[in-house]
């Protein structure tokens, strides 16, 4: 797939204000620094870059849509994980990322960033579990690996699959990305295309 157009449309705080459900939707999302916003900017390859929307104050929590090629939306969900926020607002923030997960209707696949540096973490593994239970179509996108030596990064893709083992069978698609030397790039691209032309 080619990148003819890439904008943004609308930041959304909820279910209720999301776009009509008229385009495929495909979600990005992971802990906070994962390489989300790089990997975003990568794919939709834009002088300017996108996902520098979701960056600007008040839309960090916000979940972001981007138009590609008026056929899909590229789906920026916010950041799992953040230690910094209180109780209270860590599930509401988890609430309203759910409902999206579990309601929205033109959703086909999530794309779960995962830092190819580190050992399984649990909450990326707690994310897998809960995607997976909830019947959730979803692809492993490990994040950063021209930082590593491609040995490293394959063996922690490796544990990853080694640990999600224990509550699942099958696993999902890996991709391994680098947002740096455009690694996985047409891997993502080319799966978004199948599954959109799978749809009809
Ligand atoms: P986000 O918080 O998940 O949106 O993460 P960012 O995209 O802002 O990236 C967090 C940090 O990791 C930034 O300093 C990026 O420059 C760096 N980073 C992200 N992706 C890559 C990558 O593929 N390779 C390298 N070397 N650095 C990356």
């Amino acid at each position: 797939m080619q990148i003819h157009t890439a904008h943004f449309d609308i930041s959304a705080p909820d279910l209720d204000s999301c776009p009509a459900p008229e385009l495929p939707e495909f979600a990005f999302i992971g802990r906070s620094n994962v390489g989300k916003s790089s990997l975003i900017n990568a794919i939709t390859n834009q002088r300017k870059p996108l996902a520098d929307v979701s960056k600007t104050p008040g839309r960090t929590q916000m979940i972001n849509f981007f138009r590609i090629n008026n056929k899909w939306h590229l789906v920026d969900l916010p950041g799992y994980g953040y230690a910094k926020v209180s109780g209270k607002k860590k599930d509401k923030f988890n609430e309203f990322v759910s409902d999206y997960l579990l309601n929205r209707e033109n959703l086909v696949c999530v794309f779960q960033l995962i830092d190819s540096r580190h050992t399984p973490q649990k909450l990326d593994l707690q994310f897998s579990q809960w995607l997976m239970e909830a019947g959730i179509p979803f692809v492993l996108a490990f994040t950063k690996s021209d930082k590593m030596k491609m040995g490293a990064v394959n063996r922690h893709a490796e544990a990853y699959h080694l640990a999600m083992g224990e509550f699942c069978e099958g696993l999902p698609r890996t991709i391994i990305t680098s947002a740096d030397n455009g690694l996985g790039r047409k891997d993502i691209l080319t799966f978004i295309q199948a599954a959109i032309d799978a749809q009809g």
